[in-house]
């Protein structure tokens, strides 16, 4: 997989380390445990799925991007199945992740157990309001897109921080963006599309 990663233009050297690191067949059903190191998304139960691992992978690099000291506080909203949670506690201090759904929220928190990781605190909310106890992040990451980047998000950024999602921009489709917040001020770049499953509001 990680081999797989290089090629596809993945660079960044602790990125590609610490996925190799997580196993990602731990976190699916075991009759996909076999395509878990393919680049491929699977569902994980509630009609979601965990994310393409080049697409974690991306993300993860452009949170990275730049940046001159280790990765503080991060906020994920999107636990899922708690894989990416997993990659993201090898790569910051403290992470944050929000879910909306109980059932995958419960799962995630079932899956992680074996790998004893101190630093991923489990949440059950409505991540469109980001998490304001945690703030400010030096890192936001979401894995569903909605209409816009929530302001919530914006303002829980350290200066400093980036933010990487999906977002509908204009009529364009999803598209990966990421705002940094600079002592002046949000700056915004759009990047490739992408495809992630949809940002809802309320917890069910
Ligand atoms: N990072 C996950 C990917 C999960 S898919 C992994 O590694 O598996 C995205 C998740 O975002 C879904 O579980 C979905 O329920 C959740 N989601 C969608 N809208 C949300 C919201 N407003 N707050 C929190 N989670 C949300």
């Amino acid at each position: 997989m990680v081999r797989k990663l290089a090629a596809s233009g993945i660079s960044n050297g602790q990125v590609l380390q610490v996925m190799g690191s997580v196993e990602r067949h731990r976190f699916v059903d075991t009759a996909l445990a076999n395509q878990a190191y393919e680049d491929t998304s699977l569902p994980i139960g509630l009609g979601q799925t965990i994310s393409k691992p080049n697409v974690v992978a991306r993300m993860l690099e452009l949170l990275l991007e730049g940046r001159d000291r280790p990765l503080g506080r991060v906020l994920e909203v999107g636990t899922g199945c708690g894989y990416q949670a997993a990659v993201l506690s090898r790569l910051c201090a403290e992470v944050y992740t929000i879910e909306r759904l109980k059932g995958l929220h419960e799962k995630a928190r079932e899956l992680l157990r074996p790998f004893r990781i101190a630093n991923v605190h489990l949440l059950l909310g409505d991540g469109i309001l980001g998490f304001a106890s945690g703030a400010p992040y030096d890192g936001i990451v979401a894995a569903a897109g909605g209409e816009s980047i929530p302001p919530a998000w914006t303002d829980q950024l350290a200066v400093g921080g980036r933010l990487v999602a999906p977002a509908h921009m204009g009529t364009r489709g999803q598209s990966l963006v990421v705002v940094e917040r600079t002592p002046k001020g949000l700056a915004h770049t759009v990047l490739e599309a992408v495809q992630f499953v949809p940002l809802k509001s309320g917890i069910a």
